[in-house]
């Protein structure tokens, strides 16, 4: 078979399993509405919960601190690319969350793998919540560490697979709140098991920082536990991009020392971190916004709980409908988006066959009226 056979096979399968996938051109956006195809939709789809892409402060930080540190950061942070606002921002996350350290990264995504590739050695054993992130599942799978995956959210499974002998070392990696289906780990009880079987845990809180917790310190701060490794990202609530691990000195040390994400990528830009810490100074202050987004999950799980569609178990800003189907996945997403709202569909293999959904997720920034469109728009689809 020839590399063009490969790839066209691919495809094919692709195709006709209604997975296709695409990326709709937007011409522009808020946290509320969306302009893509001459068209202007409310809009669904988005992770920027608080509303904070488009805030004057974040909007200010990136500008000055371009003005003063330019563009780029022009190399790795071990050669030069390490400026003071990196060093600010690592100082602030570390003391805001309780931590010795916090160490930027360029994305979750590349923070994750960065942790799993560090960490993971021959004989060690990485034991992984069955719904963790694909930078996670990615990375352990090709580590030299054994990976076992329990079952979502369950600290029975956790314990069967504590009990089975490893001559190495265990990480124990989940969520603070899952991100296809926006339910929360519970984390008291995974933390307590980890610990007695002489673990680490890596709680990956993409999608509760910034949201949940007193002032937005996320899932762990909220169910009182502090994992050994924490990574928070800055896609998301925090409305730029990038990441974080939070840990003790000596990790941080090593991972200073060994990591080679690192080592051989170009630090994020100055300009950046400077708009991130005008984000972590909204995010901080952003109780409002916070109870703003929890009336909006509130109005609009009162209102969809008499859909036919299976409303998941979930408290958080990620409300998804599990529709099953693929292609009924699609029709309703494009239902949907002709009265006017834009609604992601996600299929396999992000989610396990037979769960294709709509991924609704809600912001601060929705007004009671879009909820209510989006919910009339899905009783009409409903019949
Ligand atoms: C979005 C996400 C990531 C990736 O973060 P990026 O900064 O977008 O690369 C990692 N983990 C989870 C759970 C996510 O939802």
């Amino acid at each position: 078979m020839s590399w063009q056979q490969r790839l066209a096979q691919a495809l094919d399968r692709r195709r006709a399993a209604d997975g296709w996938r695409q990326r709709p051109v937007i011409d522009h956006q808020t946290t509320r509405t969306l302009h893509s195809g001459g068209r202007l939709y409310r809009h669904f789809s988005s992770n920027d919960y608080l509303g904070l892409t488009q805030h004057p402060a974040l909007i200010a930080g990136w500008q000055r601190g371009a003005e003063q540190a330019g563009a780029g950061a022009g190399a790795s942070g071990h050669v030069t690319g390490y400026h003071r606002q990196h060093a600010a921002l690592e100082a602030q996350l570390a003391d805001w969350l309780g931590y010795d350290r916090a160490l930027l990264f360029i994305s979750g995504f590349a923070a994750n793998q960065a942790v799993i590739h560090l960490l993971g050695e021959e004989n060690d054993r990485i034991l992984a919540d069955k719904l963790t992130h694909a930078s996670l599942l990615d990375a352990a799978s090709h580590s030299p560490a054994q990976l076992r995956r329990f079952t979502h959210n369950s600290p029975a499974s956790l314990a069967a697979r504590l009990a089975s002998p490893c001559s190495g070392e265990t990480l124990v990696v989940t969520e603070g709140i899952f991100s296809m289906d926006g339910d929360s780990a519970p984390l008291a009880a995974i933390a307590a098991q980890t610990r007695d079987a002489q673990g680490w845990l890596l709680v990956d809180d993409a999608h509760g920082i910034g949201v949940t917790g007193e002032q937005g310190r996320g899932s762990c701060w909220q169910q009182g536990i502090k994992p050994e490794l924490l990574v928070v990202t800055f896609g998301k609530a925090f409305g730029v991009s990038g990441a974080a691990l939070l840990c003790d000195a000596q990790t941080a040390d090593y991972f200073v020392q060994f990591s080679r994400h690192l080592i051989y990528s170009t630090a994020m830009p100055a300009a950046q971190a400077a708009a991130l810490q005008a984000s972590l100074g909204q995010v901080q202050q952003g109780d409002a916004l916070r109870q703003r987004l929890q009336e909006n999950i509130q109005r609009f799980r009162r209102g969809a709980a008499s859909l036919p569609w299976q409303l998941m178990d979930s408290v958080s800003a990620i409300q998804p409908l599990i529709v099953g189907d693929n292609a009924e996945a699609m029709a309703l997403s494009a239902r949907l988006a002709e009265a006017g709202c834009w609604v992601s569909p996600i299929r396999p293999p992000t989610v396990p066959p037979g769960t294709a959904r709509l991924r609704i997720t809600l912001t601060a920034a929705h007004q009671p009226d879009d909820i209510d469109i989006l919910l009339e728009a899905l009783h009409d689809a409903a019949g």
